[in-house]
């Protein structure tokens, strides 16, 4: 599997579904969080939307690949999401947070029932990511130096991956993208 990680804001989702285009025999996670669905959001197909209760649940029953706390909101990877994929030897990409992508190097490290190649998506400097952040939902001065603490927090994780891609166009980015997969092995 594929994991495609970075701060938020950095353009990860975009760069993802991109690389779908390019390769429509890619298998891509859906994630289930406790995010409120945003307008234009379908359920099951963005994310499974749950409450919180149905979340822990799904935890305490150990039906994650991986979770996380997401700016008050957690989303994690069902491995119903990803189990057939596995089984029918396609290559997998989750696109997620820094933590997550920690969790599943360690899960592949201590538990080793997951193969992972993981990516950083790098913005072309911290000016872009922070100028990208600010404009980002709430003009609220705290949400804004709180995601501008998150995201110096998540640079500050890159050097744990095995690769970055510099995210300075789609194009540029997604092509990079596709020879760190061309050297991916499957599932
Ligand atoms: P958003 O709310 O903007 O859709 O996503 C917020 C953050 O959560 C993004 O960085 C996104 O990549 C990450 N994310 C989405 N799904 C998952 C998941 O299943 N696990 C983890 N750890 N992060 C996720």
């Amino acid at each position: 599997m594929i994991v495609v990680s970075g701060p938020g804001g950095v353009g990860k989702g975009t760069v993802v579904q991109a690389l779908r285009r390019r390769h429509p025999d890619l298998a891509v996670s859906i994630s289930a969080t406790t995010r409120p669905r945003r307008p234009g959001e379908v359920d099951g197909e963005h994310y499974h939307f749950v409450d919180r209760r149905t979340f822990l649940d799904m935890v305490e029953r150990g039906e994650f690949l991986e979770w996380a706390e997401f700016n008050g909101n957690l989303y994690g990877t069902p491995w119903s999401s990803i189990a057939d994929a596995v089984a029918d030897g396609q290559v997998v990409v989750l696109e997620i947070d820094v933590q997550g992508a920690a969790s599943v190097r360690r899960r592949e490290e201590e538990v080793g029932d997951v193969e992972a190649t993981l990516v950083f998506i790098d913005p072309p400097s911290w000016e872009a990511l922070e100028d990208r952040l600010r404009h980002r939902g709430s003009e609220d001065e705290d949400s804004i130096a709180a995601r501008l603490r998150i995201g110096r927090l998540e640079m500050d994780q890159a050097s744990a991956f095995d690769h970055r891609v510099l995210n300075d166009t789609v194009d540029a980015a997604v092509s990079r993208l596709d020879r760190i997969l061309a050297g991916t092995p499957q599932a």
